[in-house]
């Protein structure tokens, strides 16, 4: 399988997907191995624009592992570089930021059920966020933007040199940085891109950025908005779970006060495939491209749906689900004998998008469900059991019972437990009429 010596983290890519084309208890041990080793999980079904490339055929998930070169690059500033010097958070962290009072947790389904419009917080409730931790802990400015910022690609550090050089005489030089790094290329946009990323950091430690490659992607407002939505999910003990985990993987990880913030880039070099974990950098990268063929309003003749909800969540959880797989450390939960038995004995309910129907057929894709990997089941299951637990407990109880044990736990130890869209009216999916069928565009085009 050793293909290419020179793409060491591809071959990891490619060993995840071929686990997945059914030699499922052989490449079982192997997915268990590779989670440890430093990797690129590729993850989601890649999707038509691999046609660009001229893998016309490509769009079967046997083959995303070409993707994974462009992580190493432009892995959002978690890479070989030094981290800077952030040991000016150290008395921070422990106590007056990272407090998750900006960004409550909402088990309810009203995040959820509405189009990407809905439940988003508002901009003045992020300014209060900003607000209430910069006048207690005034210095967490400089360094948030510092950590928000960094990167390692020489042409993304000349960009930030030149937005610094613009800000210098500004009246807040750290907050104009982030609203000019953020500024798409009309300049708009720039200012809530910039406070929403600030206030999601200050409040749950969790990064967003650019794309470190040279195109600099960038999620776009409406993205942003479904990150936080989506970080609303999670309970605070799980974040920081994450934000602690992996100790001993990746000894170049980014490091803040011992806390290794969730990282969530954008990057146009995974155009193709939807998302990628970077597990030992507590790193998830999405093409902004790909992510937006789930939000609402979307319809796909292979899917047969349209999308009244937002399932960008479901993207993002899945990815988030591959992390908390691997949050306690060397030990991913999917290379336990335990929990790998009871993945090859549930039955992930069927998602409301109906997405993988698209890929029906493709390596891993069967009857509607992404069972590719025990690590792509863990993470669907991971994604159900926040955004549809009640099918999920009727469809796998046993491993709906082991999610609420061992991952969406309280720090008293009680289960979290979610309303999800089976709670939606309207239902969050429709099906499409024959016109609409006729026009819609294909997600998995293969040719
Ligand atoms: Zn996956």
């Amino acid at each position: 399988m050793k293909t290419s010596p020179s793409h060491a983290h591809v071959i990891t890519g490619s060993l995840l997907l071929l686990a997945g084309s059914g030699l499922m208890g052989a490449c079982g041990e192997g997915v268990a191995r590779l989670s440890v080793a430093k990797q690129a999980d590729t993850t989601l079904a890649p999707l038509p624009t691999r046609v660009q490339n001229g893998e016309g055929g490509a769009a079967a998930p046997a083959t995303p592992d070409t993707a994974p070169d462009a992580v190493a690059p432009s892995d959002g500033g978690t890479g070989t570089k030094p981290s800077p010097d952030l040991s000016a958070f150290e008395n921070l962290t422990n106590s007056a930021i990272f407090q998750h009072r900006g960004y409550t947790f909402d088990s309810s389904s009203a995040l959820i059920c509405g189009d990407a419009g809905t439940g988003i917080l508002p901009l003045a409730k992020v300014r209060n966020t900003i607000a209430s931790y910069l006048e207690e802990s005034p210095e967490a400015l400089s360094l948030a933007v510092k950590v928000l910022t960094f990167h390692t690609n020489p042409k993304t550090l000349q960009r930030i040199e030149k937005f610094r050089k613009d800000c210098a005489r500004n009246e807040s030089p750290n907050r104009c940085l982030l609203s000019k790094y953020w500024a798409n290329s009309l300049g708009l946009e720039g200012e809530e891109a910039s406070l929403r990323v600030l206030a999601l950091f200050l409040d749950k430690g969790i990064r967003v950025q650019r794309s470190n490659a040279d195109d600099f992607a960038a999620f776009n407002v409406d993205q942003i908005r479904a990150i936080e939505k989506t970080v609303r999910k999670l309970p605070r003990t799980l974040i920081r779970k994450m934000g602690r985990g992996q100790p001993s993987l990746g000894v170049d990880k980014f490091v803040v006060n011992g806390h290794t913030p969730l990282t969530i880039y954008a990057d146009s070099e995974n155009d193709g495939q939807l998302g990628q974990t970077l597990k030992d950098k507590n790193a998830l990268a999405f093409s902004p491209k790909e992510l937006d063929k789930a939000r609402s309003g979307k319809m796909y003749k292979d899917v047969g749906y349209l999308f009244r909800a937002d399932f960008r969540l479901q993207m993002l959880l899945h990815e988030i689900g591959h992390l908390a797989d691997s949050y306690a450390g060397e030990s991913p939960f999917t290379s336990t004998a335990e929990v790998a038995a009871l993945l090859d004995a549930s039955t992930q309910a069927l998602w409301p998008s109906h997405w993988w129907d698209a890929f029906e057929g493709s390596n891993g894709i069967k009857g509607g469900r992404n069972s590719r990997t025990r690590g792509d089941k863990f993470a669907e299951i991971f994604a159900q059991y926040v955004l549809q637990p009640h099918a999920l407990a009727a469809s796998a109880p046993e491993a709906y019972a082991w999610m609420s044990a061992n991952v969406f736990v309280t720090a008293d130890g009680s289960p979290v437990e979610y309303e999800g869209y089976e709670n939606c009216d309207p239902a969050v999916s429709r099906p499409l009429n024959v016109g609409e069928k006729a026009l819609a565009p294909t997600l998995n085009s293969k040719n």
